[in-house]
């Protein structure tokens, strides 16, 4: 196993005998990248040089001391691009600051190393919207790694680096792990401070952890997680340490089974899975019970306002004067932003902008943006009272594998509609996670633990029981 596919825990406890360098994983990351991304495209750039300095002078003793991290480049890293996989700020900026989980994994010692691959702005499931490059998937060749977090999935399944972070909005950390067969943790709206983080949808953003391993994502969100005086939606809650309590397996959780989440829609295979899960956790102490999330049929069409209405607004900074690449020969002020945003967003983007400034506009905000924020309450009211009954949730990620790549390329509603299983989270504002279960036909799959509101430990703690029961890390070598 060379060092760039281990988990950070293996790695610190050879760290800390002296038995390898921080600079030796530093230059194992930069070989594996050198040598196999091309197959990949997990990365839109790497530094090795301030890294390997970075290794140098990294203190052990920290929590992730000398420990390489990938950053999703949707998450600002002092003097490095941040492209959102847009050509719009492609090769225009440089960030002048960290992002607050940047400054914290570099508190905790972390070097944060390079810049995953995206749907471009976050926006999609497949990172087949990556305006700059395409990712494949490392676990499942000819597949899409999903999105929008699919370059940071692909990074760790394609064994290039131990750990990165991604950002999730209506799913996208939790379904590129699943299909990439990685762990993948959105934590509680609020938990991560959202500064530097290039806004999607405010109101459901969250930045979290993808990694080998349930343990590796605990020790990350150690790290990141806390109240931040830069984002006033960060939570004032003490952090907890996440490692603990990780083995005390599941005798007395009580598991629930939302009905609305098994019907037509999911491939028979993927509930087989969820399924044999369920009844292993039950077998181990677990109660199952069956419960309901009513309002589930409503939450693609909530989202897919709110988020819209959201972007809309977030995006309208990228004017071609204030950031980015800026269009030539304009003949007046309207014409530099018209010709600017028409040449800089690709046509996901694009697509939400309309849709967001149409739900917004007056005379459609009553029909449709307020009536989405009424039903999003609904949907918020339904995980409150599921939690009065139940400490997790047991889901799906997505309704099938990983598709075909250019499957559902000029087919977005394709997409969207694949996206049910994980955008309540974002609307209720609760924590998920997907950890890997048994492959269907050599592709990977993820089981859902939804939590309640900073149910963290809870759902670590259950995704733990299913991934000893699963012995899935380490994996093959990748395949491709
Ligand atoms: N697939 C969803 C979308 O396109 C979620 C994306 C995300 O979580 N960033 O909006």
């Amino acid at each position: 196993m060379s060092l760039a596919s281990s988990s950070l825990y293996s790695l610190r406890q050879k760290l800390v005998t002296g038995e390898i360098s921080s600079r030796e994983i530093i230059q194992d990351v930069i070989d594996q990248i050198t040598t196999r991304d091309e197959e990949i495209g997990a990365f839109l750039s790497f530094d090795p040089e301030t890294a390997l300095t970075a290794a140098d002078q990294a203190d052990l003793a920290l929590p992730l001391g000398g420990l390489p991290i990938g950053i999703k480049d949707n998450i600002n890293v002092k003097g490095q691009p941040c492209t959102c996989a847009s050509k719009f700020l492609e090769g225009a900026f440089t960030s002048p600051y960290d992002a607050t989980a940047v400054i914290r994994l570099k508190a905790a010692g972390a070097i944060p190393f390079g810049r995953t691959n995206l749907d471009e702005f976050a926006m999609g499931s497949s990172t087949e919207n990556s305006g700059l490059q395409t990712t494949h998937n490392p676990s499942a060749p000819g597949h899409i790694p999903g999105g929008s977090s699919g370059g940071s999935a692909a990074a760790v399944a394609g064994q290039l680096i131990p750990a990165t972070l991604g950002s999730d909005t209506g799913g996208s950390i939790r379904q590129p792990a699943s299909h990439c067969g990685v762990v993948g943790l959105k934590p509680s709206y609020g938990r991560v401070s959202r500064y530097g983080l290039v806004a999607f949808g405010s109101s459901l953003d969250q930045i979290g952890p993808l990694t080998h391993t349930v343990h590796d994502a605990a020790l990350l969100l150690n790290a990141i997680a806390g109240e931040d005086p830069r984002d006033s939606t960060s939570l004032d809650e003490s952090v907890p340490d996440f490692t603990d309590d990780l083995d005390r397996g599941v005798v007395g959780m009580k598991l629930g089974i939302p009905k609305e989440y098994f019907t037509d829609g999911i491939s028979p295979q993927v509930r087989e899975r969820v399924e044999a899960a369920a009844k292993k956790l039950e077998e181990q102490g677990a109660e199952i019970v069956e419960i309901s999330l009513p309002h589930t049929e409503y939450a693609v069409a909530t989202y897919y306002i709110i988020a819209p209405a959201e972007a809309s607004s977030n995006l309208s900074r990228f004017d071609g004067v204030r950031y980015g690449n800026r269009a030539d020969n304009p003949e007046d002020m309207l014409s530099l932003y018209k010709k600017s945003r028409e040449a800089g967003f690709g046509s996901e983007v694009k697509r939400r902008i309309i849709l967001g400034t149409y739900v917004l506009s007056s005379g459609y905000y009553d029909a449709y943006y307020l009536r989405a924020q009424k039903v999003r309450t609904l949907i918020r009211r339904d995980f409150e009272e599921a939690f009065k009954q139940v400490d997790a949730i047991l889901t799906p990620v997505a309704p099938e594998t990983a598709p075909v790549m250019g499957d559902a390329t000029g087919d977005p509603l394709k997409h969207y509609l694949a996206d049910i299983f994980t955008i309540s989270a974002n609307l209720a504002g609760n924590c998920g996670i997907s950890v890997p279960l048994e492959p269907i036909d050599g592709k990977p799959v993820g089981l859902q633990i939804l939590g309640p509101y900073l149910g963290e430990k809870e759902i670590l703690r259950c995704a733990r029981t299913v991934e000893a029961n699963q012995q899935v890390f380490p994996m093959k070598q990748s395949t491709i």
